[in-house]
């Protein structure tokens, strides 16, 4: 509809070799759109030219907004900044590689109209992705929904639309490393899903190596589960039985010469001691980063807020 705003939120991290091609796709969507649109680049502690080329489309669109960020603070958190920052009707998370494709934003938006407040991404099919991504992934949100006490509909990532009220509720959740998916899903409302085609990254290397990917996993499992924790009261009986057992042999037979038993044993009740010592160390550190209570991050500079008077561009 004519007078809807809505606004598209993009984290960048060293995106040079692509943005500008996907802000031409984007003015060049925008054109071709009835709604209003504003574009949100979240700047997340780039340290190649990402910055400057945004900066130069800021220039000659008042439509194109950036927030910086101080240092790489995450995708997560990045996408969380940006929302704080929207104006719009409705907000729509993508990348900035053009692998969630622009068009797909129409059918968000006939859904948005048709009364659903979240209307999210579901990937059919993944281009260019490698089969550990693909295969890790799959895992993952299996995994995901064993265990959490969300329903987060699967293979589902961060493109998404979402109404001016659900994104009123989201931003007063406040944790440290935020599951933004998962906290989507959390605030509930009423929500539905459009397929599409995830398209192969235009320009560039991921920028989640593995060690990105973990955090991200292990953020939604302890922020959305708690069975973990519980699996160590059952990892417990393991060592118990395993000692009752064995004490109840050494008697019944006589000899307490069993080493190679012992040793066992020992490995056993070590291998799953440090398991569930793991398992409390990561449920401590979303304790002690929560009890820390730092700001979750810092905005170093706005551009682009301002009223500016060259009109409003489509
Ligand atoms: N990104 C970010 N901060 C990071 C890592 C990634 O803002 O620490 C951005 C990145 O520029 C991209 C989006 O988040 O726009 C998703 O990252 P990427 O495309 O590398 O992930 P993939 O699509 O490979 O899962
Ligand atoms: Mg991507």
């Amino acid at each position: 509809m004519k007078d809807q705003l809505i606004s598209i939120v993009l984290p960048v991290f060293n995106e040079e070799a692509g943005i500008q091609a996907t802000i031409d796709t984007l003015l060049n969507y925008i054109e071709q759109q009835e709604e209003k649109y504003e574009l949100i680049f979240v700047d997340d502690g780039s340290q190649d030219k990402s910055v400057r080329i945004i900066k130069r489309a800021l220039e000659q669109h008042d439509n194109i907004k950036l927030v910086e960020f101080s240092r790489n603070f995450g995708h997560q958190l990045a996408i969380t900044a940006g929302l704080q920052y929207t104006k719009g009707d409705a907000v729509v998370v993508m990348d900035a590689d053009l692998q969630d494709p622009p068009e797909v934003i129409p059918q968000m938006i006939k859904k948005w109209n048709e009364g659903y407040e979240i209307v999210y991404g579901k990937r059919m099919q993944r281009d260019g992705e490698t089969f550990f991504k693909k295969f890790t992934a799959k895992m993952f949100y299996r995994t995901f929904k064993k265990l959490a006490t969300i329903d987060m509909p699967l293979d589902t990532g961060d493109f998404r639309l979402m109404d001016r009220k659900a994104i009123h509720q989201l931003l007063k959740l406040h944790e440290q490393d935020p599951f933004v998916r998962g906290q989507v899903t959390w605030i509930g409302f009423k929500q539905t899903s459009v397929q599409y085609h995830r398209q192969e990254r235009l320009a560039g290397e991921t920028k989640y190596p593995l060690s990105k990917m973990v955090k991200l996993a292990l953020d939604g499992i302890t922020s959305f589960s708690m069975k973990p924790l519980q699996f160590v009261n059952i990892f417990s009986i393991v060592p118990l039985v395993s000692g009752v057992f064995s004490l109840g042999y050494m008697i019944a037979s006589g000899s307490f010469s069993l080493a190679g038993v012992g040793v066992t044993i020992l490995l056993f009740t070590l291998g799953l001691l440090m398991l569930s010592i793991g398992i409390l160390g990561s449920y401590l550190g979303r304790v002690l980063d929560q009890v820390n209570n730092r700001p979750r991050f810092i905005v170093s500079k706005t551009e682009g807020f301002e009223e500016r008077n060259k009109g409003i561009h489509h």
